[in-house]
């Protein structure tokens, strides 16, 4: 219903109501802080960065090669999940709380209107602050997808030629355009995620709802929430407007102003259109617990997680792959003895160098030849591929064919990988 055309309000005025006991602008600027304080350690201390240069995915402080299957595969679930859990269950809380989009355009237009305010020359003194700022976001940003250390280099040499230079001053320009002109219509016009949002929305998704009385309304027409709306719309028009961002400041309005008349707010937080506020709920209830379909969301979250978990204790710190060459079945050598060849492939998926180390049992006799050195060296994230024998006598126990075992083990791990091989060695009779 348009508000042109409620019917007139009649008050009754009521003696007041004690203070407010929680103020969602306010909790959310605190929530704003930890986030923007997240958003710059992360990439900084490896616990979420994805290296496109060097290919390597940063995961709670573990370097993770990008083939990685089982890994990859969890940990992209596993977000995916999250991202619909979060939508199809709390509506769009993660853009009004959680969002650096919306964080730094409230916080640019909190310097825009403190500069208008305060100084002699407010565009000047907006533009220059965004500036700077739009060179640390850009930087955090990028440090995301370009090693920090290797990034400030590219910074302070003012590289804009190589691709991680290229790509720091692009985000830097687009950064601050979009905190200048484009701020919270990103979130409306670009943002897949608020489209996404409509299509997961169910009846019990939360909702941040005006609810009055149809025969006797009490709104005063007072349009403080309109006013308060940084996303410039009437909530009491519809709870399912797309701009609607549930950050609850409307809330906070409405609270203020029906107070003074002794009334409790008209908005609330509620689970769909119901009309039970989120407080007079049990726990599980507020939590957004209410159907069964949340509850599967939960048990799938949980089942990515445990896999992820176990991919992630799983994981090698030297990925080994060891296959025989039977390009030739067996070469016989000057010395009596045979060789068999073997391929082996070693990526150090650490950011340490290792020593790899090859060696054989079962087979009497038997050393490994031909390697380019027995350990192996490697550098930090290097990949090693190379071709080796394995050479033996005929001793009065072989046969022409024998099952050994190949055993290769990375500097610093508990116990050897085992293969199990066979040699091939001819018969004395079909000798060649
Ligand atoms: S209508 Fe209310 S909850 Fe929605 S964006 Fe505006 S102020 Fe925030
Ligand atoms: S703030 Fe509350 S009382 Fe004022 S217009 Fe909005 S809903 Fe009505």
């Amino acid at each position: 219903m348009e508000a042109a055309s409620r019917p007139k309000p009649k008050i009754q005025r009521l003696p007041p109501l004690p203070p407010a006991e929680k103020n969602h602008h306010r909790e959310r600027k605190r929530i704003h802080v930890i986030c923007f304080a997240i958003f710059v350690i992360l990439p900084f201390f490896n616990i979420l960065r994805f290296d496109v240069p060097n290919q390597r995915f940063y995961f709670a402080g573990a370097e993770i090669a990008i083939n990685e299957f089982a890994i990859a595969f969890f940990a992209l679930m596993f977000l995916m999940f999250v991202i619909a859990a979060g939508a199809i269950i709390y509506g769009r809380i993660y853009c009004s709380y959680l969002c650096p989009q919306m964080i730094f355009s409230e916080w640019s237009m909190l310097v825009e209107r403190w500069a208008k305010k305060r100084t002699k020359y407010p565009r000047l003194v907006f533009h220059a602050v965004l500036g700077v700022a739009s060179v640390f976001l850009a930087f955090v940003f990028t440090a995301y997808f370009v090693e920090p250390r290797d990034l400030f280099q590219r910074l302070i040499r003012f590289d804009i030629v190589t691709a991680g230079g290229i790509t720091g001053a692009v985000v830097t320009v687009l950064t601050y355009l979009d905190f200048t002109l484009l701020r919270q219509k990103f979130c409306t016009a670009v943002c897949p995620y608020g489209y996404l949002q409509g299509m997961l929305q169910d009846k019990n998704s939360l909702l941040v709802h005006y609810k009055d009385n149809q025969e006797a309304p009490v709104c005063i027409e007072c349009k403080k929430c309109v006013r308060v709306c940084e996303m410039g719309i009437d909530i009491r028009n519809s709870p399912y407007q797309i701009e609607c961002v549930h950050c609850g400041d409307c809330i906070d309005a409405c609270e203020d102003v029906m107070r003074r008349i002794g009334r409790p707010g008209l908005i609330h937080y509620s689970w769909g259109e119901q009309e039970q506020a989120i407080k007079q709920e049990p726990w599980y209830m507020r939590w957004g617990f209410r159907d069964a379909k949340r509850v599967a969301i939960l048990l799938i979250l949980l089942f990515y997680a445990a896999g992820l978990s176990l991919a992630l204790s799983m994981r090698k710190p030297v990925a080994i792959q060891l296959a025989p060459d039977r390009t030739s079945l067996y070469t016989a050598l000057p010395d009596g003895r045979y060789a068999n060849k073997m391929r082996v492939k070693l990526a150090n998926r650490t950011s340490k160098p290792s020593a790899v180390r090859i060696w054989t049992e079962s087979l009497p006799g038997a050393e490994v030849a031909n390697l380019p050195a027995n350990p192996l060296q490697l550098a930090a994230g290097q990949t090693i591929e190379t071709n080796f024998e394995i050479r033996a006598p005929r001793t009065p126990q072989s046969r022409d064919v024998n099952r050994f075992r190949v055993l290769v083990q990375a500097e610093g791990t508990a116990g050897a990988q085992s293969f199990d091989m066979t040699f091939i060695m001819p018969v004395a009779a079909k000798e060649k």
